[in-house]
């Protein structure tokens, strides 16, 4: 068990629940070390985890150790079975995040001005992922299907997920997800400035 990667696991749940990321218990996070997958565990909020309460799966979702894992675990296991450079998974209910895939007016990233060079660096390209009943097999198999082209994706109705290298990429992603469905309300009514197509070519 590589433990130094537990604290940091634990400390940025931490980290994303005191800044308002994360509310009750809602969210989980996840890192991958060689076969084995480590979450947070169900009904337990993303502040105050220790490495000992981590819950243990390998990449099927087969219990590894006492602590239950997250109800939503099963689209974790199935994300790091089809993305191989995937090591973290940050899953989070964030206020702007969710008011975004509640919007009927926003049918995917070509609905977002493109406002901030961090978007590119960072989250895109962004899928849009139909509702699915949470925890349930379908969201799982969909976000499979999902994972090879996209490190960063948005559930209808649910929240977001992002996937990252290590756990400070995932975390960074998500945190850039939420800013950038907070700038499409603040400023929905406003004449806004967009990259241009040439400023866009310029961050790939
Ligand atoms: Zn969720």
């Amino acid at each position: 068990m590589n433990n130094s990667v537990l604290e940091l696991l634990c400390e940025t749940a931490h980290s994303l629940f005191e800044r308002g990321y994360a509310h009750g218990s809602t969210g989980n996070i996840s890192v991958r070390l060689g076969d084995e997958v480590w979450i947070t565990p169900t009904g337990h909020r993303l502040g105050g985890l220790t490495p000992a309460l981590l819950a243990r799966v390998d990449l099927r979702g087969q219990l590894l150790n006492e602590n239950r894992p997250s109800k939503e675990h099963p689209f974790h296991t199935a994300l790091y079975r089809r993305r191989e450079e995937a090591r973290a998974i940050v899953h989070l209910h964030s206020t702007y995040a969710v008011a975004l895939s509640c919007l009927a007016s926003f049918a995917g990233e070509d609905d977002l001005a493109p406002l901030t060079p961090y978007y590119f660096m960072r989250v895109a390209p962004l899928a849009v992922l139909p509702y699915f009943k949470p925890g349930s097999p379908d969201l799982a198999r969909a976000i499979e299907g999902f994972a090879a082209a996209h490190h960063s994706m948005l559930l209808r109705n649910h929240g977001l997920i992002c996937a990252g290298a290590t756990l400070s990429e995932a975390s960074d992603r998500a945190e850039e997800l939420e800013q950038t469905a907070r700038l499409h309300f603040i400023l929905r009514d406003e004449g806004v400035r967009p990259l241009s197509p040439a400023d866009i070519e310029e961050l790939r």
